[in-house]
């Protein structure tokens, strides 16, 4: 049945989708087998497959809702996205967890009190049911790992974008583009997305001077930013990126944090 069912499935299908389908069935069928069992292992395994094909189900929902590539969950924007997700760690995953509990203590039940009830013409055996189990375990604690780094992205990915927030207008755009927040902590190692408003700004009298990090020179009228302590002139918009990422002017070194508490 296995290679009929392969043969039939749509290319997109992903072969644990395949496999648990076919364990399925094949559990059904063998059902009747099972009945001197102490606990319905092949339940727990048709259960276990239908756990299985959720996570499938809720990660297809969401990127058809989300249109927006393999990483989609990292920054949902639909509703249908972002409840798709949670619906995975939020239901799908303790489920799992417990289903996976519940399955291991049924096994070792059975085995104890009543060995012989696997058939004996059947491919369900007890080392395939631990093996299983085993998966199911292996597997949740993976996605658990998965979802606490996707967490990590998001928080990321929320820090960099008040910090752009706080340091971005026309002149930052016209420098540097348009900034996208990243899913790591790229603009986040300098200073507070706050302590900008005390820093000193003025526009530039006279030209003369280079910026020293887009290696232009300061115009008469660009926005310009004096370090407190050294007094190094930079483009705000210039300087202001660096300041997210350090908290030390990039020709003398000296930390305007501490220059200026
Ligand atoms: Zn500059
Ligand atoms: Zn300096």
């Amino acid at each position: 049945m296995l290679p009929r069912i392969a043969a039939e499935s749509d290319t997109h299908s992903s072969w644990p989708s395949v496999f648990a389908s076919s364990c399925s069935i094949h559990a059904f069928v063998q059902q009747r087998s099972f009945h001197q069992c102490q606990h319905p292992l092949d339940l727990w395994l048709c259960v276990a497959c239908l756990h299985v094909l959720g996570f499938a189900a809720a990660f297809a929902v969401g990127r058809h809702a989300e249109r927006s590539g393999n990483w989609w969950f990292v920054n949902p924007r639909s509703r249908v996205g972002k409840n798709s997700f949670k619906c995975t760690w939020i239901v799908l995953l303790p489920l799992l967890f417990a289903w996976t509990a519940l399955g291991m203590n049924w096994l070792i039940d059975t085995l104890h009190n009543t060995p012989d009830c696997f058939p004996p013409d059947g491919y369900f055996t007890p080392t395939l049911c631990a093996l299983f189990q085993v998966l199911c375990g292996v597997g949740a604690v993976t996605y658990a790992i998965f979802v606490a780094n996707v967490w990590d992205a998001q928080r990321c990915r929320r820090a960099n974008a008040a910090a752009i927030a706080s340091v971005e207008d026309h002149d930052l755009v016209d420098r540097w583009g348009q900034l996208v927040p990243a899913a790591s902590m790229e603009l986040c190692g300098g200073l507070l997305p706050g302590e900008f408003v005390d820093l000193p700004r003025h526009a530039v009298g006279h030209e003369g001077s280079q910026c020293v990090i887009c290696l232009s020179a300061l115009m008469e009228g660009d926005a310009a930013r004096s370090l407190p302590g050294c007094g190094h002139v930079f483009h705000r918009a210039c300087i202001d990126l660096w300041l997210l990422r350090r908290t030390i002017c990039p020709l003398c070194k000296s930390d305007v944090r501490f220059v200026h508490s």
